[in-house]
């Protein structure tokens, strides 16, 4: 039972300011008519916050599931493609066709998307979503934000917990038409932001083994992408590690007690509510989509536009001492924080800045006023 709730969060497919902005095309099997209208309008919502040169290529399969679940999705992936940021690590290949300029995976699909014929959905897109009815639109966004690389693969038998041993046998009868790959034990690079409090990141843990396996089920997952960090107050948001894993479910959501329905960040939580709507990624996912390395477009969110084009010009950089800093917004101030998010330096005035006494690392300078916001990254060398 979920009441109704006001509709705060229903965005407009914004069009893309940039030339390079993203195009997804969608295939269908067995949707009606109207269940693709809805799908495609998800896919218009992405496609105004993504940028990519590389078309993305989209399978939706509208098959009864027993109502147990609303949608499963399977991202294409690949690692180690030229100009891949982290090595030995898996990246959606919707993402990493958008790294690397060019398409890796001729003739395969980027994202295969299965959504359950059985359950009573809304097919409009106003965001009117009746009591009892499962919002489409919400629904395919969230599942296409998955096939966009908010997706992590990770896994637990027993106590003992992995990262890239997924088996395409997991998912029976549910299959893919792209190869599934040996995932060599590797994690996606999703999985390389996920951190127990205590124990530290999962990447860095035995695997498999039981600590990952115990920081799985712990309650306690956050997520520590430095932009996502900085788009929560400097804090690492909470990801849903329920202390019954749940392939599919746990270590690869948002925490949904946390972004509870009607929370900016809900859309990317397990658990969809009936008679709800919401059409806009909000902040968090946003964050984690560009810290694991999308570009979005320049209007899009509250975080940098574009580590590859930072609106923030800084040199030398890398810097060892003096940072000469362009494009300062008239009367703000200028932060640099690190990558836990805290606070290192502040320039007040000016336009450059003795850095000599930060530590070596990366940091995110930016300059915020009025609801406006520029940023660079800066490596001290
Ligand atoms: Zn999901």
């Amino acid at each position: 039972m979920f009441p109704s709730r006001p509709l705060l969060l229903i965005g407009t497919a914004i069009s893309c300011a940039s030339a390079d902005c993203a195009t997804i095309s969608v295939t269908y099997n067995f949707a009606p008519q109207e269940a693709q209208v809805a799908i495609d309008h998800a896919a218009s919502i992405w496609e105004g916050i993504l940028v990519s040169p590389v078309p993305i290529k989209a399978m939706v399969t509208w098959i009864p599931m027993n109502g147990s679940v609303l949608g499963i999705t399977f991202p294409n992936g690949r690692k180690d493609f030229t100009g891949a940021p982290v090595p030995q690590t898996w990246y959606a290949t919707a993402l990493a066709n958008s790294i690397a300029g060019q398409e890796l995976n001729p003739g395969e699909n980027d994202i295969e998307i299965y959504l359950d014929a059985s359950t009573d959905w809304y097919f409009g897109l106003d965001g009117a979503t009746p009591s009892g009815q499962q919002d489409l639109v919400s629904v395919a966004l969230h599942e296409m934000g998955h096939g966009l690389g908010f997706v992590g693969l990770s896994k637990k038998e027993g106590a003992t917990g992995s990262l890239g041993l997924l088996l395409a046998s997991d998912f029976a009868p549910l299959t893919t038409t792209f190869p599934w790959p040996e995932l060599d034990s590797l994690p996606g690079i999703f999985d390389r932001f996920l951190v127990h409090p205590q124990n530290g990141p999962l990447d860095l843990m035995e695997n498999p083994g039981p600590t990952l396996g115990s920081a799985m089920s712990s309650n306690q997952l956050r997520f520590n992408g430095p932009l996502t960090m900085i788009a929560n107050d400097g804090e690492a948001p909470r990801i849903y590690s329920p202390s019954n894993f749940a392939l599919g479910s746990s270590c690869v959501h948002l925490n949904e007690a946390t972004y509870p329905v009607g929370n900016a960040n809900e859309l990317m939580t397990p658990f969809n509510s009936a008679g709800h709507a919401n059409h806009w990624p909000g902040p968090l996912c946003l964050a984690m989509l560009r810290d694991i390395g999308w570009n979005l477009a320049p209007d899009v969110g509250m975080v940098e536009p574009c580590a590859r084009s930072p609106l923030l010009e800084l040199w030398p950089n890398p810097v060892q001492s003096e940072l000469s800093i362009s494009g300062i917004i008239a009367g703000a101030n200028v932060v640099i924080r690190d990558v836990e998010g805290r606070t290192v330096m502040v320039l007040q005035g000016g336009s450059s800045i003795d850095v000599s006494g930060l530590a070596p690392g990366p940091y995110l300078v930016s300059t915020e006023a009025g609801g406006l916001a520029k940023h660079g990254r800066l490596i001290k060398r």
